[in-house]
């Protein structure tokens, strides 16, 4: 006799949504996770707040999917936004939505989310098992029939894999999933880093690192080509650019740099002047200012720390009155003000990536269930799959609808 019906490797958004449901379904459910407590990740998502989901309706919500939307249709049609926002509401965490559509706990403490999730399962009926790694799966006549950890084999009718990808490893995601799924011979699409800080070979920046653009326009350029453009905010660091516009161009930025193919970003710093109108802004500013020094003239259009950038790119000495600046440094100015360009020359690691592009190809999972075709009773949910979004509330929800199905599904299975 199988000891559990289903178990359930990982206690993040997807492990612990599987594992209740698993459970609600009357599947005597057991829950491994690594670390001393679950949902380590969860507690630091949208800088401690837990941007849960997002209200776009669905087709808008599975264009931040890229390629791998269509195979998340089918579970965002049985477990979507609303299903995902009246669960947490029903469990105790009052929500609200915010600028772009983003959902968050009401009390702005994302601990809230994960305790609550915890709490839930247990009322379920799951049994959580702390500090406990898995390292294998038991197989046998092409199916899965229980798990390895720590030297002990537990039974189980079904397995569900939530292990989550490789970045931030620190919360428990260390990529062992990719491991378990590829040991039963699931293809594994290679994990990179997405939504991922990036390196630029300009040296001034690092005296930049701390500062925060907001309001900026952002357009990427791949091979000369521009590609892609980003409004909001941009954040130097001591190596290149972060911040959400970087973070959410940076897949196609990494996939274009793993192909040896060149990048830059342009950043328009007045995005609401139009060339003519800035033009005319610094004519007056000039003229009215013109005995001020041009260190001091440009405090009135840039933040300090970029004043000095700035006039070191268009090559007009800070200590020049605004009446000595000739038409050609104006307009040296004004291109560097709408187009100041960066080259990209890398990224960060995937530890420091925001998510893991790669995982569990999606052409061996079931979409309906979640179920492996490869390997009988086999589950997989959440990041662990070859699945990834923007920044908005988009991953969590792909991992609580896809790790609602597995739970469901395995629970059926195994009962
Ligand atoms: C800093 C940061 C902020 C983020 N903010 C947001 C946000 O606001 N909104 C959003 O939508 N997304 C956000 N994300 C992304 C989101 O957190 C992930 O996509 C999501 O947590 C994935 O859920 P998961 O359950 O698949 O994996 P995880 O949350 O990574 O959970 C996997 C679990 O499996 C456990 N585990 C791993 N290996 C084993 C093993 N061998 N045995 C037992 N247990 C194991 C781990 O310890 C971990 O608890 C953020 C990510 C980061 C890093």
């Amino acid at each position: 006799m199988n000891t559990w019906d289903v178990i359930v490797v990982g206690g993040g958004a997807a492990g612990l949504m599987a594992a209740g449901e698993a459970a609600g379904a009357g599947a005597r459910t057991l829950l491994l996770e690594k670390m001393p407590r679950p949902g380590r990740k969860l507690r630091i998502t949208g800088k401690g707040r837990c941007n849960v989901t997002n209200v776009a309706e669905r087709d808008a919500f599975l264009d931040h999917f890229g390629k791998s939307g269509p195979f998340l249709r089918q579970a965002f049609a049985r477990c979507f936004s609303d299903d995902v926002m009246a669960f947490l509401e029903s469990i105790g965490v009052p929500l609200v939505t915010e600028r772009g559509g983003r959902v968050f706990p009401e009390s702005g403490k994302a601990q809230d989310v994960v305790d609550a999730m915890v709490s839930w399962a247990k009322r379920q009926g799951v049994v959580t098992h702390v500090r406990q790694t898995v390292d294998g799966m038991i197989l046998e006549s092409g199916g899965v029939r229980g798990v390895r950890v720590n030297g002990e084999t537990l039974l189980a009718g079904c397995v569900v894999l939530a292990t989550g990808g490789a970045s931030y490893p620190g919360t428990g995601s260390t990529g062992d999933g990719y491991r378990l799924a590829a040991a039963a011979g699931h293809d594994i699409v290679p994990p990179r880093p997405a939504l991922v800080p990036l390196e630029v070979t300009e040296s001034f920046v690092r005296g930049l690192a701390g500062l925060s653009l907001r309001n900026i326009r952002m357009s990427v350029f791949v091979n000369g080509c521009c590609c892609d453009e980003q409004f909001g905010e941009l954040a130097f660091m001591e190596y290149g650019v972060s911040g959400p516009v970087v973070l959410t161009a940076s897949g196609a930025i990494v996939d274009a740099l793993r192909a040896k193919q060149s990048v830059e970003i342009e950043i328009d710093l007045k995005p609401a002047l139009s060339e003519e109108k800035l033009n005319a802004r610094l004519l007056r500013d000039f003229a009215e200012r013109g005995r001020e020094p041009m260190h001091s003239v440009l405090r009135g259009l840039l933040p300090k720390q970029l004043v000095k950038v700035c006039l070191t790119a268009v090559g007009i000495p800070g200590k020049r009155l605004a009446s000595g600046v000739t038409g050609d440094q104006r307009k040296r100015l004004l291109s560097w003000l709408k187009a100041m360009r960066l080259t990209i020359q890398g990224y960060r690691p995937i530890k420091e990536a925001i998510v893991t592009a790669g995982g569990v190809s999606t052409q061996e999972i079931d979409p309906r269930t979640m179920a492996s075709t490869r390997v009988e009773g086999l589950y997989i949910a959440g990041e662990l799959l070859d699945v990834h979004a923007d920044t908005g509330g988009y991953n969590l929800q792909a991992a609580f609808s896809t790790g609602w199905l597995a739970g469901r599904s395995a629970a059926a299975l195994a009962i």
